[in-house]
C-alpha cells in the first residue's frame, strides 16, 4: 500500500498563531514528540527571521534523527544561505522556499511583474539545490493564482531541481472539488510532474482544511502539510490528528498508509496545549475532551455492549487512557522516572530531582497521584533549570471582611526578597506583589483556572496570559491551592517572557508575519 507523508508545520505556521509562540527549549521538546509521533518532516521554523530562530532550527536539526528537518525561506539568497548554514549538520534536512504567485499578492504585496516572480522562484530553487537534494517549492496563494501561470512557475522550478511541489491554500479559500481539479490539472500539465511529489498546505478559514487536503490526496498529492491541534495563522491549518485518523479509519476508501504512530496523537496534542496554554475545544475531533464521551443513555448502552455501535475508532488507538492510579507517597525516584519515560517524555529534558520533590509534596497533599498530575508536574517543569524568578513562600489572608493581603518570598538570581501587598482578592494581592518584586510591568490578558482530575482534592491548574511590548506569553502552574497555582502560573509567564526578551531572542509573531509564509 502506498504511503501518505506527513509534513508538520506546528513549529512554523502553528507558532505564528496569536498566543502560540514558544521558546527555543519548548520547540525542541515538541520536535522530539513529533519525531516519536512519526511525522516524516518537521518544519522547525524560519531560520532567517532572527538569530534566536536560527539557533532553534539548528538545534532541532542536530537532535532529530528520524524525521527530516526543514526551514522555511523566502525566495532569496540570504534566506536560503541562512537555512543551509543552520541545517547542514543535521542528519536529514531540506529547504522549503516560497513566493506568491497570485495576481493579488504579486501586484499589492510583492509589487513585482509575474516574469520576475518566476525568475526569483527558479533562482531560489537553484540556490537551494546547490546544498541539498531535498528542495520543496511553494507558490503562495496558489488557489487564487492564474492556473496557466502556476503551471509555468511550477514547471520551471521542477527544471531547476525542486523535488516537492507544495500547493498552498494560503487563505483557506478553495473547496474540495476545486482542489481535486487543481491537483489533477497540475499533475497533467506540469513538466515532469510524475518525477516530483505533490503536497498540499490547507488553511481552515472556511472549516475546509482537512476536507481540501483529503481531496488533494484523492487527486494524487502524496504529502500533507498540517499542524497539531490545527493551530496556525488565523483559523489555523488542517489538523494532523484529523487527517491521520480519517485516512486510517477509512483506509478501505482512501487506500493509504502512513508512518504516524496513532497512539502518540493525544500525547502530542496534550503536550502542545501544555506548552502554549491554548486548549482545544471540548468537541474537537479526535483529541477533544468530548471526542469519545457518550452522554445519551441509549448510546452508552450500545457502546458497552459493542463499542462499534457508536465509536468508529477507539480512544486507545489515539492514545487516550482513562485516569488510572499510578503512584503514591511511597513510590521512589526510579519508579517516577520510569513512569515519566513511559508517558513519552525524555528524561534528559527534565530536572528529575526537582520533579521528584514536587511529586512527594503532591503525594502528601492528595494521596492519589494520577498520570495527569505527573504530566502537569513534568510539563510545568520544562525549562525550570534556567528560571530566573523562583517562588519560595506565599502566605495570603482573605475573607468576607479582611483586606486581601499577600506576603511573598522569592528568589531572583540567588537573592532572596520578601514583600507584602494588597489586592481586591487573594490572587490579585499575590500577583500585584510579584509584579512589585520583579519590577516587570506587563498586562494580564487572561486568567483561567480548572481542575486537572476529578475530586475536591484535585490540583487546580491555572493558565495566565501576559502581554509586554507586543509579546504575548502564556504561563501555567498547578497546585492543590489555587492561589499558589496562580502565583506559579504568573511566575512561569514572567520567566518565559524573560527568556523571550533576552539574548538571542526569537522573532515576535508580528515580525514573522511581516516576512510572510505559505
Ligand atoms: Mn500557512
Amino acid at each position: 500500500m502506498e504511503k501518505i507523508k506527513f509534513f508538520d508545520t506546528t513549529l512554523r505556521d502553528g507558532e505564528q498563531s496569536p498566543g502560540c509562540s514558544m521558546s527555543a527549549n519548548e520547540k525542541l521538546t515538541l520536535a522530539k514528540q513529533l519525531e516519536r509521533l512519526g511525522v516524516n518532516t518537521i518544519e522547525a521554523g524560519f531560520a532567517a527571521s532572527s538569530p534566536g530562530d536560527f539557533d532553534s532550527v539548528r538545534d532541532i536539526g542536530q537532535q532529530i534523527q528520524n524525521s527530516t528537518v526543514v526551514s522555511l525561506c523566502r525566495a532569496s539568497k540570504t534566506d536560503i544561505d541562512s537555512a543551509v548554514e543552520a541545517l547542514s549538520d543535521a542528519k536529514n534536512w531540506g529547504i522549503h522556499t516560497f513566493i506568491s504567485t497570485s495576481e493579488l499578492h504579486m501586484k499589492h504585496k510583492l509589487q513585482m511583474e509575474p516574469k520576475d516572480v518566476k525568475s526569483m522562484a527558479v533562482a531560489a530553487v537553484e540556490r537551494a539545490k546547490q546544498s541539498t537534494d531535498n528542495v520543496e517549492f511553494s507558490p503562495e496563494d496558489a488557489t487564487r493564482s492564474d492556473p496557466k501561470f502556476l503551471v509555468k512557475v511550477l514547471s520551471d522550478t521542477v527544471r531547476a531541481g525542486a523535488t516537492t511541489l507544495n500547493i498552498p491554500d494560503t487563505v483557506g479559500y478553495t473547496t474540495p472539488d476545486e482542489m481535486f481539479e487543481l491537483i489533477t490539472m497540475l499533475r497533467n500539465e506540469v513538466f515532469n510532474a510524475d518525477k516530483v511529489v505533490f503536497s498540499v498546505h490547507c488553511h481552515n478559514d472556511l472549516g475546509l482544511g482537512v476536507a481540501n487536503s483529503l481531496a488533494a490526496v484523492r487527486a494524487g498529492a502524496r504529502q500533507i502539510e498540517c499542524t497539531i491541534n490545527g493551530i496556525g495563522e488565523r483559523a489555523g491549518n488542517a489538523s494532523l490528528e484529523e487527517l491521520v485518523m480519517a485516512l486510517k479509519t477509512r483506509q478501505e476508501y482512501f487506500g493509504f498508509e502512513s508512518d504516524i504512530v496513532t497512539e502518540q496523537l493525544f500525547p502530542s496534542s496534550k503536550l502542545l496545549s501544555q506548552i502554549t496554554g491554548v486548549d482545544v475545544q471540548p468537541n474537537k475531533a479526535v483529541v477533544g475532551a468530548n471526542a469519545f464521551a457518550h452522554e445519551a443513555g441509549i448510546h452508552q448502552h450500545g457502546v458497552l455492549k459493542n463499542p462499534l455501535t457508536y465509536e468508529i475508532m477507539t480512544p486507545q488507538s489515539v492514545g487516550i487512557k482513562s485516569s488510572n492510579l499510578v503512584m503514591g507517597k511511597h513510590s521512589g525516584r526510579f519508579a517516577l522516572g520510569q513512569r515519566i519515560q513511559e508517558m513519552g517524555f525524555d528524561l534528559n529534558d527534565i530536572d528529575l530531582n526537582h520533579i521528584f520533590k514536587e511529586f512527594k509534596r503532591l503525594a502528601d497533599l492528595k494521596k492519589q497521584v494520577f498520570d495527569e498530575d505527573i504530566e502537569a508536574l513534568v510539563t510545568h517543569g520544562i525549562g525550570k533549570k534556567t528560571d530566573k524568578f523562583i517562588l519560595k513562600d506565599l502566605i495570603v489572608t482573605s475573607g468576607t471582611t479582611a483586606i486581601p493581603t499577600a506576603t511573598i518570598v522569592m528568589k531572583i538570581d540567588d537573592k532572596v526578597i520578601k514583600k507584602a501587598g494588597f489586592g481586591d482578592g487573594p490572587v490579585d494581592a499575590a500577583l500585584n506583589t510579584i509584579k512589585e518584586i520583579t519590577g516587570i510591568d506587563c498586562t494580564l490578558t487572561s486568567y483561567v483556572v480548572k481542575a486537572i482530575t476529578g475530586g475536591t482534592d484535585a490540583q487546580g491548574e491555572v493558565s495566565v496570559g501576559v502581554e509586554k511590548e507586543g509579546v504575548r506569553i502564556t504561563g501555567r502552574g498547578a497546585h492543590t491551592d489555587i492561589v499558589v497555582a496562580s502565583a506559579l502560573a504568573f511566575l512561569n509567564a514572567l520567566n518565559r517572557l524573560e527568556i523571550r526578551t533576552k539574548g538571542h531572542s526569537l522573532a515576535t509573531p508580528s515580525q514573522k508575519a511581516a516576512l510572510g509564509g505559505v
